[in-house]
């Protein structure tokens, strides 16, 4: 383990690298309201394959010379050994030091999965191949990844990226919060004491959190699913509800010891700006 290197203040922004000029321009004005609230990092998303390789660089490489840490997101899967290390040395070349190490899933049409078949086997060659310089965040699933064998095997598969060198991890986002400390639990039975911070969604429509959770094996409880429903198109209703709901849930992980938040913005400033003066950060 590599504990020497935990970070202190564990809260993060997400964003996925835009694909237009305007989408570019949206995230410099959302880029600019988070970061008053002074985060520990943003994250940048990357496209399992490399699709997004060269935007997510771009973003990543835009925001840190703004004066805030950005840690790109690296998939291993469908790459080779040579692809991973030319995107290391380029992040090396501008101190860029902080990356989020996953195995990332393999684009449909895409046939080869490469020449590392799970997130472990990245951490241990980034390990390798760069010693101690980054700051290894890796991916948890509290509420178990959905092609996981079972909850057993998910989390010593968790632990295995652990004890290949993560200095940290951000779990998939959850509306259950017994399921965090079920996990919690379980990382101290285990001897895993890295920080292992929430992921947190904020909700703003439905019927795309719905497919989306349903494919990264989030659950939706039935109550909140009944109650979301309920509120048919009316936005403003679903927003408030949202609202209300994610932030209950912050203030009791928070209350209950989550080391931080990592908030998935969809690149949009106020619903994660309304959470944060929620719980008055
Ligand atoms: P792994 O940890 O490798 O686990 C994948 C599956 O394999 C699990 O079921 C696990 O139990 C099993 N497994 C793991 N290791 C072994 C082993 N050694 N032997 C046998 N079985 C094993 N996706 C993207 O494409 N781009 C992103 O930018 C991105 N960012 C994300 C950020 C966060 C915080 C999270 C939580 C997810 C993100 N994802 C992203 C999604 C992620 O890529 C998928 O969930 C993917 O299916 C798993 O990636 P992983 O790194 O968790 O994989």
């Amino acid at each position: 383990m590599h504990s020497q290197n935990t970070p202190s203040q564990l809260f993060s922004f997400e964003f996925y690298p835009p694909k237009t000029e305007e989408g570019v321009a949206n995230l410099q004005m959302v880029h600019n309201q988070l970061a008053r609230l002074n985060p520990d990092f943003f994250s940048v998303t990357f496209g399992a394959g490399g699709s997004t390789r060269d935007k997510t660089f771009d973003t990543v490489v835009n925001i840190q010379a703004n004066g805030i840490s950005a840690a790109p997101h690296l998939s291993c899967v469908a790459s080779t050994r040579k692809n991973i290390r030319d995107i290391l040395k380029s992040y090396q070349e501008k101190n860029i030091s902080k990356i989020v190490a996953l195995r990332g899933d393999l684009p449909s049409g895409m046939m080869s999965a490469g020449e590392f078949r799970y997130a472990n086997e990245l951490v241990e060659f980034i390990r390798k191949e760069t010693g101690d310089y980054f700051q290894i965040h890796v991916a948890a699933y509290p509420e178990v990844h959905p092609q996981a064998v079972n909850g057993n095997e998910d989390f010593k598969n968790f632990k295995r990226k652990v004890n290949a060198g993560a200095n940290a991890a951000i779990t998939q986002y959850f509306y259950n919060a017994e399921a965090y400390f079920y996990f919690i639990d379980a990382c101290e039975k285990n001897g895993i004491d890295i920080p292992v911070v929430p992921g947190i969604m904020p909700i703003t429509q439905y019927t795309q959190l719905f497919r989306f959770s349903e494919m990264c094996g989030a659950d939706i409880p039935r109550w909140m699913r009944k109650r979301l429903e309920s509120f048919g198109d009316d936005r403003q209703a679903i927003q408030a509800f949202g609202l209300d709901l994610v932030t209950e849930l912050c203030q009791r992980l928070l209350d209950n010891g989550a080391p931080g938040l990592h908030f998935y913005t969809m690149n949009q400033a106020a619903p994660t700006l309304a959470i944060w003066e929620n719980l008055k950060l």
